[in-house]
């Protein structure tokens, strides 16, 4: 498990140690970037439309305290053991960025990169969760819902805090979530999927009204 220290610039490492204490939410937005959204082997058209309502939450929790907003990265080497499984993508080029719409809110954000599906497991992430202790929620957001976002992200972080007795509502925008269509991978039918075992895992979702206050 790599530590927090070996994974963020000091300059954010520093601001970090100052507030964690004060961290009471996590907004975590999950594969915002160009290789699912935009351009690439796995990206779709049918995920990007999501990304205007992320930025409305990453706003209205603009310099709200007790809430770090995270960004996870896809990034992969050349010899990546994912690409057994899945076509080459996000091989830390244009197409790991994060897309466009939501660079400004990076600044001030933390960023962390994944090389598997869950992004619990990219280097800073589980100490990280080890050290917010007074963490009450955290808001997921993203793609794709069978995937990084739902099924191996939302999850196994419910299944966490669960093992560790730590009491952290983990909530997901219902709205601010998608997937890819292809055949043999109908898009509705693995949004329904992916909601309803999130909510018997006990995943709470939410519809996103104008931001993050009334999404709840
Ligand atoms: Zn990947």
């Amino acid at each position: 498990m790599k530590k927090l220290e070996e994974v963020l610039e000091m300059r954010t490492l520093v601001k970090l140690k100052e507030e964690m204490n004060e961290i009471e939410e996590l907004v975590i937005v999950i594969d915002a970037i160009n290789g699912f959204m935009v351009k690439g082997n796995l990206a779709s058209p049918h995920i990007y439309h999501i990304v205007d309502g992320i930025a409305d939450v990453l706003e209205s929790t603009k310099n709200k305290k007790g809430v770090k907003k995270v960004f996870v990265q896809d990034y992969h080497s050349e010899d990546s053991t994912e690409f057994n499984v899945f076509l080459e993508h996000c091989k830390g080029d244009s197409e790991s960025e994060i897309v466009d719409r939501l660079k400004p809110y990076v600044p001030g954000s933390l960023v962390f990169r994944k090389n598997s599906r869950n992004f619990m497991f990219a280097p800073g992430v589980i100490d990280l969760l080890f050290r917010l202790k007074n963490l009450k929620r955290v808001r997921l957001m993203g793609c794709c819902s069978d995937k990084c976002l739902g099924i191996d992200g939302a999850i196994p972080l419910i299944n966490f805090f669960h093992e560790l007795n730590r009491d952290v509502e983990v909530i997901v925008h219902e709205d601010l979530m998608d997937t890819y269509d292809y055949p043999g991978h109908e898009r509705e039918m693995y949004n329904k999927i992916s909601s309803d075992l999130m909510e018997q895992e006990g995943v709470k979702l939410v519809k996103t009204i104008g931001g993050v206050n009334n999404g709840k």
